[in-house]
C-alpha cells in the first residue's frame, strides 16, 4: 500500500492520474531478485528433467525464462562460490579459496557497484563468508552455517532470535522487506538465499512424512567401484556407505528443537526408525536404506525451498512487480545425490561441478528457452551490473550473460571453462585438482598426485572411464593441457597453488586479474 499511495500522490500532482501505475514502473530499470540455495543439484529440479521429484515453483522461473544447461562453478564448495559471485573473480584473486577463509568485505563487489548505480540492495538468509555483509542497505543473515530450526540471525549488525523453520523464516523476512522496508523510489537487488538443502538435510514440519510411501529411484552408479578413475575417486571420504552419520540419517533428532517441534519430529521419524531397527539390514540393503533416507530428507528440504520460492513469486505477481523484475534461481554448486555412491560436492565431476541457473526476465527471455553455452558463476556479477546499466570493471574475470539471455550470444563466446579446487587436506578428503571443460571433453589434473583424468562427455556422460591413456585421445589431452596453461596465465594462477593453507594467505604470486574469458 505504501508504494501505491506514494505513486498515487506523484501521479496526481503531475496531472497524470489517468495513467496506469504499471506503465511508469515498466519504464524503470528492472529489479533483480537473486534466489540462491545451498547444495541444490540441478538433477533435483523438474525443469532440468529430474527423475526423482517435482519443483513446480522453481519451474515457474525456468520454464518462464531461460534454463542454462551448461553452468559450472569455478571451485565446487560453498564459501568460495559465494565469493566468486560477489566479486566476479576467481578464488585465488578474491582471497576466499576454501571454507574457513574470511571474506575481505572491503574489496569491490557487485552489490556495492549496484548501490553506487542507484539500486537499493538487500541480502536475506545464508551468507556464510565469515565477515559481515558489506554493500547492502539491509541485511539479515544466518550466523555462520545456521541451523534448520530456530536460527540465530544478525539483522544489520544486531543479533536476533527466531523460532521456527529456517527456510520459512528467511522467506518471511524477505517478504517483510519487500512489503515494508524497501524504498519504493529505487530499483532493487534482493539476494534471497536459503541454507537448504545443505547437510544435515532436516526437513520442515510440513514435509516430515513426504515420500514415506514411495521408493525414490536409485542412480545407476550408486554402487560404483571407481575402476576407470584414479586415486582421488577411490580415496575420498564422502560415501553414503561409510561417511554418513547416525545424525545425518535422522536416527537421532535435531539437537535444538523446542519441545513442541521435537514432539512433531518424533511422531514422524519414531515409527520409521523403529521399522529400520527391526529390519536389521546389512550390506547392499543397508546402503539402499541409507540412500532412501538421505535422498528423501534432501528432497523434503528442496520441497520447502520450492514452496517458499512460490510465496515470493506470488507476491511479485500480485503486486505487478513481476513485470519489471528479473528472477534468477541458482545454487552455489551441485551435489551428489547418490551418484558414484556419494553425497557432498568438491569434485569437478559433473554432478557437483554443474550449477542450476534459471533466469526469468519478462519481455526479454522467451519462455521455454534452453541455452547450452558454457557459463559460470564467474559471470554473475557482470550480468547483474549489465542488467542495471552499470559499468563492468575491467578487473572482473567473467562476462555478462545478458547477450546470451537475449539470444544473441557473441561470436567470440568462450569454448572452455577453468576449474580449481583447493580444500585438501580437509573435510571429505577430496584431493586438490584443476581442470578444463569444453562442451565435448573434460581434463582434470590432481596435481599433488600428478594424475590426470580425461573424459569424453558425449560418449561417457557419467565419467566412469578416463581415456587419458587412450592413444586415440592423445591429441585432445595435449590440446586441453595447453588450454589449462593458457587459462592459468590469463588468470594469473600462482604456480605454488598447492601450498594454500586455511588462512588463504600463503598463495604467492597472485596479482589482481585484469583479463577475461
Ligand atoms: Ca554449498
Amino acid at each position: 500500500m505504501k508504494r501505491l499511495t506514494r505513486y498515487a500522490f506523484f501521479l496526481v500532482i503531475c496531472g497524470y492520474a489517468f495513467c496506469p501505475v504499471q506503465s511508469l514502473v515498466a519504464a524503470e530499470r528492472p529489479n533483480i531478485v537473486f534466489i540462491f540455495s545451498d547444495d541444490h543439484a540441478a538433477q533435483s529440479i523438474s525443469a532440468y528433467g529430474s527423475k526423482i521429484n517435482t519443483t513446480p515453483n522453481l519451474d515457474r522461473i525456468g520454464n518462464g525464462g531461460t534454463i542454462f544447461e551448461n553452468c559450472f562453478c569455478t571451485n565446487s564448495i560453498c564459501g568460495p562460490s559465494r565469493a566468486v559471485i560477489l566479486t566476479g573473480k576467481h578464488s585465488h584473486i578474491n582471497g576466499f579459496v576454501r571454507n574457513g577463509n574470511r571474506f575481505d568485505g572491503s574489496q569491490q563487489t557487485f552489490p556495492k557497484l549496484l548501490r553506487k548505480a542507484g539500486y537499493q540492495t538487500a541480502m536475506v538468509g545464508k551468507w556464510h563468508l565469515g565477515t559481515d555483509p558489506t554493500g547492502f542497505d539491509y541485511w539479515h543473515v544466518l550466523k555462520g552455517q545456521g541451523p534448520y530450526y530456530n536460527p540465530p540471525m544478525i539483522e544489520n549488525g544486531q543479533q536476533v532470535k527466531h523460532v521456527g523453520y529456517t527456510t520459512d523464516i528467511i522467506t518471511d523476512i524477505t517478504l517483510d522487506w519487500l512489503k515494508e522496508k524497501r524504498d519504493d523510489d529505487k530499483p532493487f537487488m534482493l539476494m534471497f538465499q536459503h541454507k537448504a538443502p545443505h547437510r544435515n538435510w532436516q526437513p520442515g514440519p510440513k514435509h516430515l512424512t513426504m515420500y514415506d510411501d514411495v521408493t525414490i529411484p536409485e542412480p545407476p552408479t550408486l554402487f560404483d567401484d571407481y575402476i576407470g578413475r584414479g586415486t582421488a575417486a577411490k580415496t575420498q571420504d564422502m560415501s553414503i556407505e561409510k561417511t554418513m552419520t547416525a545424525y545425518d540419517l535422522k536416527l537421532t533428532p535435531p539437537r535444538n528443537l523446542t519441545p513442541e517441534q521435537l514432539e512433531t519430529w518424533n511422531a514422524a521419524y519414531g515409527p520409521k526408525n523403529k521399522a529400520f531397527e527391526e529390519a536389521k539390514l546389512t550390506g547392499k540393503d543397508l546402503i539402499r536404506w541409507k540412500y532412501q533416507r538421505y535422498i528423501k530428507d534432501y528432497l523434503r528440504c528442496v520441497a520447502s525451498v520450492d514452496d517458499n520460492v512460490g510465496r515470493v513469486l506470488d507476491y511479485l505477481d500480485e503486486t505487478g512487480l513481476a513485470d519489471n523484475t528479473i528472477v534468477i534461481y541458482s545454487s552455489d554448486q551441485g551435489f551428489y545425490l547418490g551418484e558414484h555412491g556419494w553425497f557432498d560436492k568438491r569434485f569437478m565431476y559433473e554432478e557437483s561441478y554443474r550449477m542450476p541457473l534459471m533466469v526469468r526476465w519478462p519481455g526479454v527471455t522467451k519462455p521455454g528457452t534452453r541455452s547450452d553455452e558454457l557459463v559460470s558463476n564467474l559471470d554473475f556479477a557482470e550480468t547483474f551490473l549489465d542488467i542495471a546499466g552499470a559499468d563492468i570493471p575491467a578487473d572482473m574475470q567473467g562476462r555478462s550473460l545478458v547477450p546470451v539471455i537475449k539470444g544473441k550470444t557473441p561470436q567470440d563466446w568462450r569454448t572452455a571453462l577453468y576449474y580449481h579446487y583447493y580444500e585438501y587436506p580437509g573435510p571429505h578428503s577430496v584431493r586438490r585438482h584443476f581442470g578444463v571443460r569444453t562442451k565435448e571433453h573434460k581434463l582434470m589434473h590432481y596435481y599433488n598426485l600428478d594424475e590426470y583424468e580425461l573424459y569424453d562427455m558425449q560418449r561417457d556422460p557419467d565419467e566412469l572411464n578416463s581415456v587419458y591413456d587412450d592413444p586415440n585421445y592423445e591429441k585432445v589431452a595435449n590440446d586441453l593441457k595447453r588450454r589449462i596453461k593458457e587459462f592459468q596465465d590469463l588468470y594469473q594462477v600462482p604456480d605454488d597453488s598447492g601450498t594454500v593453507t586455511k588462512d588463504g594467505k600463503v598463495i604467492k604470486g597472485a596479482k589482481p586479474g585484469a583479463k577475461k574469458t
